[in-house]
């Protein structure tokens, strides 16, 4: 099968198991049995179901886009609603709360131009919390910095940026891990303060990703507490931003119009979905695995984040089949308004501080970097609880799954969460080509392998039983 092929690891831990003998028998930790069985047929189980596959189709298709706060989103969490409960979950429910509503208009596509001096359009959108051009737009000439650090040591003693369209042009480099992305997303949190203060009439960036395609790479720009962006910020392609590049380097003064009319428009009704597999013997002890309903509204939230939202609710669902249920409750929570700033995470967390239930969360872990294979386990749990997630990475081998580190977080929306006190764990996505895709137009179903999806729902469900049928805490201190 194309699977073995996707995944080298599993042919090396096979090998690896017959040199040295039964790694399991030698590990930090020793399952029983009844374990070890439960989570073999899971995992076989997840290998040969579509589910997730199924349920992310079916989402991107009968839903498509679903930006935060949009009727587009509140569709989504109809369209859970019935899933969740067609599918057998019990006690399905939303939690609503407000969000500020953010749109750019009427097409995704926002007109940008180079009028001199070589006259041509170029690919560009606009950035969450970016405002509108005037009327009929804005005509300035351009800035160029080839990087955020730049615009951020740049001298405007003489005003040099008053009335003028700042260019920020720093590159995304790929990796397995995503990690450049952090650092070439801060002009796109950042930039719009800088430029604003400096009396720049907007600011134009190049794409955060590492596609070459020429479509322009949206997302959220830095909210600050009582202050929103009042000039427009957008995004365009990378190889129109080559050309804007080139036109710069060869001397010439590059004059940009621009026309948008994105912005604010008012609180409005978001909300998460909850469902749940009640455990069977501390029921309420709480596993939280999650994924978020929102995406972009340019895309159709596919990888990001469809394919998290059917890889957990897939695992979830093979657990709830499974004829006996693990100790603790298993919570699938699909947050609303993800992108616009975790807002659904804040309103969770908030929500269980409120009823006292945050205590009750034992551990978290959210699937949001696409559908790609599983590489490794991660963790952030107490010292005493690293045999039992390395015996758990033991089980977990013949995935293709290494052994990662005991530090980091379990995913955005669990954000709030860990720092309410939760530990979290993670499997960590291959993350080479997502950024391809994320928060583009080009973020479709088509680009989810069915074979890397279902790598991950045996993941997903091994994993999730693991942390849910055992007594063990993964936090510092107990309370009793
Ligand atoms: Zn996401």
């Amino acid at each position: 099968m194309s699977f073995q092929i996707s995944f080298p690891g599993l042919l090396l831990s096979a090998a690896a198991l017959l040199l040295t003998g039964p790694v399991a028998a030698e590990g930090p930790h020793r399952f029983d049995e009844r374990t070890l069985e439960t989570v073999r047929g899971l995992s076989e189980k997840a290998l040969e179901s579509d589910l997730a596959y199924e349920i992310t189709r079916s989402l991107t298709t009968e839903v498509g886009p679903r930006l935060a706060g949009t009727a587009q989103e509140a569709r989504a969490r109809e369209w859970a609603v019935a899933k969740l409960t067609d599918l057998g979950f019990e006690n399905v429910r939303v939690e609503s709360f407000d969000v500020d509503l953010w749109t750019r208009g009427p097409s995704v596509f926002e007109e940008v131009a180079i009028v001199a001096p070589f006259p041509q359009p170029l690919y560009a959108s606009s950035l969450g919390g970016a405002a509108a051009t005037p009327g009929e737009g804005i005509e300035a000439e351009v800035v160029f910095f080839s990087s955020f650090d730049e615009l951020l040591a740049f001298d405007d003693a003489d005003d040099a940026l008053e009335g003028k369209l700042v260019f920020i042009n720093d590159r995304m480099v790929a990796s397995r891990t995503g990690e450049g992305y952090g650092w070439a997303n801060r002009k796109r949190s950042r930039a719009w303060i800088h430029a604003e203060d400096r009396g720049a009439v907007g600011v134009l960036i190049r794409s955060v990703g590492t596609s070459s395609h020429r479509f322009a790479h949206t997302g959220m720009m830095s909210r600050l507490e009582e202050r929103k962006a009042i000039i427009p910020a957008l995004a365009v392609s990378a190889p129109d931003a080559d050309q804007v590049e080139r036109i710069v380097a060869s001397g010439e003064t590059v004059r940009i119009r621009l026309q948008t009319s994105a912005g604010w428009r008012g609180p409005v009704d978001s909300g998460n979905v909850i469902a749940e597999v009640v455990g069977s013997e501390a029921p309420e002890e709480i596993v939280i695995i999650g994924a978020h309903l929102d995406s972009w509204d340019n895309g159709t939230g596919a990888l990001d984040d469809g394919a998290g939202v059917g890889i957990v609710t897939a695992a979830a669902k093979l657990i709830m089949d499974e004829g006996r249920r693990p100790r603790r409750t298993i919570r699938v929570v699909l947050f609303g308004a993800e992108e616009v700033g975790l807002i659904g995470a804040r309103a969770y967390a908030q929500a269980r501080v409120d009823d006292g239930t945050l205590a009750n969360h034992v551990i978290g872990s959210e699937s949001d970097f696409g559908a790609r294979e599983v590489w490794q386990l991660g963790s952030n749990v107490a010292e005493h609880a690293l045999p039992y997630f390395d015996a758990m990475h033991v089980q977990m081998q013949h995935l293709g799954i290494t052994r990662g580190p005991n530090e980091g977080g379990g995913g955005p929306d669990m954000m709030p969460l860990q720092l309410q006190g939760m530990p979290v764990a993670r499997l960590n996505q291959n993350g080479e080509d997502y950024f391809e895709y994320h928060h583009t137009p080009n973020d479709t179903f088509d680009k989810i392998v069915p074979e890397e999806m279902a790598q991950n729902v045996a993941a997903w469900a091994m994993f999730t039983w693991f942390l849910a049928d055992t007594e063990l805490s993964f936090r510092a201190t107990v309370a009793e």
